[in-house]
């Protein structure tokens, strides 16, 4: 059975960083890609926040230079998916694809998180192009103009309030007649001459052919129908970690996110890092998932040189 010394499980910023870190050290790190190689990068346009491009660079772009970069140094990138883990044996095992088992002295966790979205066909068919789940990443594309936000939750009042600083106007879209998040956030919301809160509404459509245009709303006490136009839609209904497979061994919040040592990117179990927006619902940024990725690769090598495995 192949054995490794660093397997890293998802290939975001974070799992390429560590495998850049891993490569490095001599580690031979091998790295599954997951279901969406590239991780949530591959589904934004332009990213424009991202130290070192000055000019910017598209996502999708940005992810084969991380790969190309984790590549150059040895790093074995395989398509594949983990779908089940064993960490109570030394060294821990790994099935891909419900078919291969792997054993490995080291795993590094990278597995990301999944914005939620509403699920309508519009949302996905206008995804990129005025639809999105990030506010940070993409309000910029929409300075001046009228956009809306879903969601009640911190996220969507942090995003919101970031939105109004750069748009003309922001839409809250709230189903229920009270939100769910803090209340400083909600007062800083409410008391945003920018924005309008549209409570007990639903989205029923995101309106636009190639680019949005505008969104139909239902109020759900009155069932009146309206029209507005805005040019940028976004989604803040929370997020998923990628966790799930780890649940049985891996210390996790109750929503999912791994926790780990304050300070490392230790987990419960010995040997077991995690990195990126898989133990982050804070941050969520490319660059602090990169930059955790790093702390992961160290951590291992560190751990790795403890054991005497070289
Ligand atoms: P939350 O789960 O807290 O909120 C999700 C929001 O989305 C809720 O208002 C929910 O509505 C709404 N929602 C869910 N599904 C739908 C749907 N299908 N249609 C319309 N609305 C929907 O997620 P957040 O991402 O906001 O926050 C996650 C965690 O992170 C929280 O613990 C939060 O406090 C924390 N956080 C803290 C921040 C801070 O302190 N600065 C900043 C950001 C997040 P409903 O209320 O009706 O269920």
């Amino acid at each position: 059975m192949e054995q490794v010394k660093v397997l890293i499980i998802g290939s975001g910023p974070a799992g390429y960083t560590a495998a850049i870190y891993a490569a490095r050290a001599g580690m031979n790190p091998v790295l599954y890609t997951g279901g969406q190689p590239g991780g949530q990068l591959t589904i934004t346009t332009d990213v424009e926040n991202y130290p070192g491009y000055p000019e910017g660079i598209m996502g999708p772009e940005m992810m084969e230079d991380f790969r190309k970069q984790a590549e150059r140094f040895g790093t074995q990138v395989r398509y594949g998916l983990v779908t089940q883990v064993d960490f109570n044996a030394q060294p821990h095992r790994i099935v891909v694809d419900d078919q291969k088992t792997i054993l490995a002295d080291t795993v590094i966790i990278s597995t990301g998180a999944s914005a939620k979205w509403l699920g309508l066909e519009s949302e996905t068919r206008l995804n990129g192009r005025g639809v999105s789940a990030c506010a940070v990443c993409d309000g910029f594309f929409f300075r001046g103009q009228e956009v809306a936000i879903v969601g009640a939750g911190d996220t969507a009042c942090e995003e919101a309030s970031y939105l109004a600083n750069i748009c003309s106007k922001v839409y809250m879209i709230i189903r229920r007649d009270e939100m769910r998040a803090s209340q400083i956030m909600q007062n800083r919301v409410k008391n945003n001459p920018k924005i309008e809160i549209l409570w007990n509404t639903e989205t029923q459509e995101i309106l636009g052919d190639q680019e949005v245009t505008g969104m139909r709303i239902i109020n759900s006490k009155t069932n009146e129908i309206s029209e507005i136009p805005i040019s940028g839609f976004f989604v803040a209904i929370g997020h998923q970690p990628n966790t799930e497979i780890f649940k049985n061994f891996i210390s996790m919040d109750a929503a999912g996110y791994i926790q780990t040592i304050p300070g490392t990117s230790k987990t419960n179990i010995a040997g077991v890092f995690a990195c990126g927006d898989a133990q982050d619902n804070v941050y969520r940024q490319a660059v602090t998932a990169a930059g955790t990725g790093c702390m992961a690769a160290l951590d291992a090598e560190r751990y790795l040189a403890a054991l005497e495995i070289h």
